[in-house]
Formats: structure tokens, C-alpha cells, sequence
């Protein structure tokens, strides 16, 4: 496939070559069903089939304990900003909020309409560069949950530890830009969502991990459709899933487990991202910015002295095949995302890039 070209966009997001074959092979007809997944029911044999082997891989790639529901749900991540809150911030409760970028921001805004929240280890003012230090949260003894970023995907940092929240206080993680990079305890959690677009497959599914008993927190006066526990019950399909997501979902989880799991993905994801933040701190011409503690290894990202070079450099890379290396507009500079799904050659291709751009303009 010479025509593809290096994808380093933030999402929607590079899904692996392996994937997009076998979608594009089967997308006429599936083998033995004669129709394309998008147009059969989603209550058939063979869509039951697709979906409960996409579970079945979620939960054997990253050893989910069975007292865990896993759920395909829609409306992104933004809707689970909402949902969280709504389904476990339940009255006289407080749910705390770890402050470590943008997206915490949107999940904050969302909690407030809902109860009283708690902001605790906010790096805003050090323009969320870094990941707060134990000493840096407070926590609300007796809170609903603890919410926090796993992957701040825009400012390019991530965590490395998890924070230590009260005993019986759940920790609910947004994980969009970095779930199944890497080996995790869910048992360590009590929610995790993520959409999908980022590492898991296309947009317009969003994976859901909750914990069994906190599905009783969810009031029977929700509207039905934002409730975990109606989601749960019907194994994802109170509606139509978004099941054209969750089969892709599926084979992209399918892919991690025939390439080293999550372990093997782990590694690959460290030397990638090593060689990147290697690159960048070489000489000073290039300038990461997220502290090196905190650093993603799923959004590199970095500056150069002046806006002007800045955007030579993205002109430049962008004609010479790497995509969708200009950063997020709230922050400027550029960011290299190198999901799982990124080929280690095009970060070696990417460093020889940046070395010839530093050449000749350093
Ligand atoms: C992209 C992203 C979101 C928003 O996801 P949508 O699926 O577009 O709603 C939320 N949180 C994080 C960390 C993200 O990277």
C-alpha cells in the first residue's frame, strides 16, 4: 500500500493496515452471511456473534475480572463527561475532579450542572504541562468518585502511576487517547470510558468498563438512554449499537491480541515514542513541552523558537508525507500522535525528517 502516507492525527486517528483490509475485504459481504455488517440487524445471529466476540477480546486482552460490564455506547466522550456524573454523583455526594488539561475541563463543566464537584492537583498554571504530584491532591473523604485524565491529549501529557484515591472511593478514568497502550489493573478502577477514534477504531462508538455494584447508583428517573444500568441489561442493545464501530472495534482488539497483547503493544509504544523524546531533546533546537516526567508516549508534543518556523516545519512535513502534525489550536506548536496503531518506521522516518529540517534551519 504505497499510496498511504503517515497519519500522526490526534483523532480520528490511524487504524491498523491488517484492520482495514479485512473491513475492506468484507465489506460487500461477510463470509457465510452475504451482507455487510451495516446491513443486517443488529438482534441476528451473526451480529450477536460480532459483538460478543468483540467483548470476549476486549476482556482477554486486558483481563477484565468478571465483575465488570463492558459496554458499546455512543456520543463519544463528551457524552460520558455527562453520563458519569449523572448515573454516579448521586445526591449529597461530592465527585472530585484531578484537573490535568482541556478535556478534564469539559468533564469538570459537564459534572457541575449535575452536583457539587471538587477540583483537586490542577496544573493549570503551568499551562497543564505536567501530571500533579501526590502532595498535589486532596480528596474528598466519602466522595462519589474521583475522576481523572489518563491522557491529556492535547497538552501531550500522561499519567504514570495511578492516583492514590480514598479506599472505597472510585476512580473513574477517561481514557480516549491512551486506553490499551500498555498493560492496566482494572480492578484498580471503578469506570473507564474512551471513544474509540483515538486507539480502539472508528468514531461513533465509545467503550464503557464499569464496575457490577455501581451500576446501582443509576436512578430509575434517568432518561433511559443515560443509564448505565439499562445499558447493561441489555448488553449494549436497549437501541441499535453503533455496530459498524464495534465490528471494527473488534477486529483492532483482535490485532493487539495476535501482536504481543498488551504487553508486546507496550513496548512497541515505548521505542517509539523513546526515539521521538530522544530526538527532541538532542540539541535545544526542538522544544518538548510537557515536563519529562509526565511526557505522553501517545502525543508528543513540541514547539520550535518561532511561530514562523513552526508552521515551516509543518509545511514541509506535511508535503513530504507526515500528516496532521500541527497541534491543537488552544495550545499552537505541533503534536506527533503515535497511537498503537502508528508503524514504528514512519516515527524512524519522522526523526530523519527532523533532523534534516534541523540542519538546515538551525
Ligand atoms: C478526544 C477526547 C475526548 C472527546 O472525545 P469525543 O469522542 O469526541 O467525545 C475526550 N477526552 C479525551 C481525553 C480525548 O482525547
Amino acid at each position: 500500500m504505497t499510496d498511504r502516507i503517515y497519519n500522526f492525527s490526534a483523532g480520528p486517528a490511524v487504524l491498523p493496515l491488517p484492520v482495514l483490509e479485512e473491513v475492506q475485504r468484507d465489506l460487500i459481504a461477510l463470509p457465510g452471511v452475504g451482507m455487510s455488517v451495516m446491513e443486517i440487524s443488529h438482534r441476528s445471529a451473526p451480529f450477536e456473534a460480532i459483538i460478543g466476540a468483540a467483548e470476549a477480546d476486549i476482556r482477554a486482552l486486558a483481563g477484565i475480572p468478571d465483575n465488570y460490564k463492558v459496554l458499546f455506547l455512543q456520543g463519544g466522550a463528551t457524552l460520558q463527561f455527562s453520563m458519569v456524573p449523572l448515573n454516579l454523583l448521586t445526591e449529597g455526594r461530592t465527585a472530585d475532579y484531578i484537573m490535568t488539561g482541556s478535556w478534564a475541563d469539559k468533564a469538570l463543566k459537564e459534572a457541575k450542572r449535575v452536583g457539587a464537584t471538587h477540583e483537586t492537583g490542577s496544573t493549570a498554571d503551568t499551562g497543564y504541562n505536567r501530571i500533579p504530584t501526590d502532595a498535589e491532591l486532596e480528596f474528598t473523604p466519602g466522595a462519589a468518585y474521583v475522576h481523572m485524565t489518563a491522557n491529556n491529549t492535547i497538552e501531550g501529557t500522561e499519567w504514570h502511576r495511578l492516583p492514590q484515591v480514598p479506599e472505597d472511593v472510585p476512580l473513574v478514568a477517561d481514557a480516549s487517547s491512551d486506553i490499551f497502550s500498555g498493560p492496566v489493573d482494572i480492578s484498580k478502577f471503578g469506570l473507564v470510558y474512551a471513544g474509540a477514534q483515538k486507539n480502539l477504531g472508528p468514531s461513533g462508538v465509545t467503550l464503557v468498563i464499569v464496575r457490577d455494584d455501581l451500576l446501582a447508583r443509576s436512578a430509575k428517573s434517568l432518561h433511559t438512554m443515560l443509564n448505565y444500568a439499562v445499558h447493561a441489561e441489555n448488553g449494549s442493545m436497549y437501541n441499535t449499537p453503533p455496530a459498524f464501530g464495534v465490528y471494527v472495534l473488534g477486529l483492532v482488539v483482535k490485532w493487539l491480541r495476535a501482536n504481543g497483547g498488551l504487553e508486546g503493544i507496550a513496548a512497541v509504544n515505548a521505542r517509539k515514542a523513546g526515539a521521538l523524546y530522544a530526538e527532541l531533546d538532542r540539541t535545544g533546537f526542538w522544544k518538548p513541552t510537557a515536563q519529562p516526567d509526565s511526557r505522553s508516549q501517545m502525543n508528543v508534543t513540541f514547539r520550535l523558537a518561532t511561530e514562523d518556523l513552526e508552521k515551516r516545519f509543518v509545511k514541509e512535513a506535511t508535503a513530504a508525507g507526515f500528516d496532521g502534525l500541527k497541534g491543537h489550536r488552544a495550545v499552537g506548536g505541533m503534536r506527533a500522535s503515535i497511537y498503537n496503531a502508528f508503524p514504528e518506521q514512519g516515527v524512524t522516518d519522522l526523526v530523519a525528517f527532523m533532523r534534516e529540517f534541523e540542519r538546515v534551519n538551525g
